[in-house]
């Protein structure tokens, strides 16, 4: 099963990604995950990646597009995976549609999270994700069970640089301008499914159960 989650950042996409990841026992792939280890561990593709991450903006699609060809093609993506964060862009969704021909291979399902852009500057300013596994929570909707220590590893949650409130403004943008666009082109290829992002973790969770399960 190869699903590719779509929704503006903060639409719930990484909660639900982990969720389905250890339902269907497929990994979890989020670019946004990838980027910050890679500059928590300083390396060149993270120095890179921080300029445009601090701004808003995207990082450019060559940067971003092999790095996820090449992780797909690992031994624990036989089964399937989910994509939290990419593609991005019309190019990116390209890229990766003609990696995976050249592999006789598609994607399943394009879950699109939706959610107005009212909701989403009160859950950015109100998330805190983990250092340790980038688990993402909330202080009012999902908070942990003891403040500031994540439930799943244990390690401390801060509040992400790009979840101010100026920057999200930014990304918000940059989301319809150049990311809503894959909803029509995942509509064309007979992958799309939507989900009411607005609901309840739990409520979404079952919706794109549901889905997947057919
Ligand atoms: P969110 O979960 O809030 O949508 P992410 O963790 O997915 O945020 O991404 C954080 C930042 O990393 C993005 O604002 C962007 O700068 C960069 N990024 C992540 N994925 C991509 C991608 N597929 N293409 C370009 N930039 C990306
Ligand atoms: P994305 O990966 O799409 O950027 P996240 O999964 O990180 O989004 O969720 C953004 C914030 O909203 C987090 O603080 C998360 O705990 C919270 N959140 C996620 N889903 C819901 C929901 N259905 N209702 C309320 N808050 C939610
Ligand atoms: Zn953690």
């Amino acid at each position: 099963m190869k699903i590719i989650m779509l929704g503006a950042p903060g639409a719930g996409k990484g909660t639900q990604a982990k969720m389905i990841a250890d339902k269907f026992g497929i990994p979890h792939i989020s670019t946004g995950d990838i980027f910050r280890a890679n500059i928590k561990e300083g390396t060149e593709l993270g120095k890179k990646a921080k300029e445009y991450m601090d701004q808003g903006a995207l990082v450019p699609d060559e940067l971003t597009c092999d790095l996820v060809v090449d992780r797909i093609k690992q031994d624990d993506c036989s089964k399937g995976y989910i994509l939290d964060g990419f593609p991005r862009t019309i190019p990116q969704a390209e890229c990766l549609t003609k990696a995976l021909a050249d592999m006789d291979d598609k994607i399943d399902y394009a879950i699109n999270v939706d959610v107005p852009d009212e909701n989403i500057v009160r859950r950015m300013s109100g998330r805190r994700a983990c250092v340790g596994c980038g688990a993402t929570y909330h202080i009012v909707y999902n908070p942990t069970k003891t403040e500031g220590i994540c439930d799943r590893c244990g390690k401390e949650l801060i509040l992400r640089d790009d979840d101010k409130p100026e920057t999200v403004q930014k990304r918000l943008t940059v989301y319809h301008e150049q990311t809503q666009p894959l909803i029509d082109y995942y509509k064309e290829k007979g992958a799309l499914a939507e989900v009411d992002g607005t609901q309840d973790m739990q409520d979404v969770f079952n919706g794109i159960v549901k889905i997947l399960e057919g």
